[in-house]
């Protein structure tokens, strides 16, 4: 299976709805899956119209540990209060609690505890879960819960549940965050392919620039979409110098269409929203195939 991940140095750029008609277009003639990567804010489902409600079992998985402290044996020395570097516990009627969000499971309060009164639990703080288009492939998505960390354990979880769930896929979409953080490594990581999606503007072109670092640094093989390309013509041309003095194809350019909005608005994949950008997918997909021999 031909791993091809999506991403893009910045939000707002059309990642997700680029890479839902991709999907669509490349589900026509071949056996996908799609991996939605962004676990901080999963919206590729409903680009391809899946709404919260549909059917589709999630599972509660792990991505850190909290520390319980046990008050009867608690000898109030204080030792994991002072120990604490992420301030996550308070000091109430002579004794440690831990504040609701800020415990990052490093165990230092466990480690300088005399009195064996502080253990780590896991704490069950994303979801991971598969749900089936109407398009007859499957969406593999992620969440982690308000103020949790550990974005990129929880990516990791996805692709996990999309291999096993790929019955045969011969491509997987794996739809990334923005930036360049942990959950866009995890994204990367194993790859066989990226496509970087930009918009010709000078936070685009810079963001992009830093996004392609890190995907040489894997030596991961790399196209680029710049969409909106007319709204900025003397970046756009700033970016296709950028991708030439780097050995990088450019794979497509979209001008700018105010249907790819209405068709997000629409919960539509912009191919089904206005047919008339079916020929252009096929484009990418034929460069896509001839990047990946
Ligand atoms: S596990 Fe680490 S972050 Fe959490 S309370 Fe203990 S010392 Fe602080
Ligand atoms: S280090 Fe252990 S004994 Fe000391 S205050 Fe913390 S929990 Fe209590």
């Amino acid at each position: 299976m031909k791993k091809i991940t999506i991403l893009s140095g910045k939000g707002g750029v059309g990642k997700s709805s680029i890479t839902a008609s991709l999907a669509v277009a490349l589900s026509l003639n071949n056996k996908i899956i799609c991996a939605d990567c962004d676990v901080d804010a999963a919206n590729l489902g409903l680009a391809l119209g899946l709404k919260q409600d549909d059917s589709g079992k999630d599972e509660m998985i792990t991505t850190n540990q909290k520390a319980v402290f046990d008050k009867d044996k608690c000898i109030s020395c204080r030792k994991c209060f002072e120990s604490c570097h992420f301030d996550a516990i308070s000091w109430k009627d002579d004794k440690p609690e831990l504040k609701q969000f800020g415990c990052e499971g490093c165990g230092v309060c466990q480690l300088v505890c005399p009195a064996d009164a502080v253990s780590l639990i896991d704490i069950y703080n994303a979801k991971v879960g598969c749900r089936k288009t109407k398009y007859g492939f499957s969406v593999v998505s992620g969440q982690v819960e308000m103020g949790e960390s550990g974005s990129g354990k929880v990516v990791a979880a996805v692709k996990s549940l999309a291999e096993k769930q790929s019955n045969g896929a011969e491509i997987m979409l794996i739809d990334s965050a923005a930036g360049i953080g942990c959950p866009v490594i995890a994204s990367i990581t194993g790859s066989d392919y990226v496509i970087a999606v930009t918009e010709p503007s000078p936070s685009g072109f810079s963001d992009l620039k830093r996004a392609l670092e890190v995907v040489r640094h894997f030596r991961i093989r790399s196209g680029i979409i710049i969409n909106k390309f007319d709204i900025n013509k003397e970046y756009a041309e700033k970016i296709e110098e950028f991708a030439k003095n780097h050995n990088i194809k450019i794979l497509l350019k979209f001008s700018y269409d105010r249907c790819f909005v209405d068709a997000l608005v629409n919960m539509t994949p912009v191919i089904e929203y206005n047919p008339k950008y079916l020929p252009k997918f096929n484009e990418l997909i034929d460069s896509l195939k001839s990047e990946l021999i």
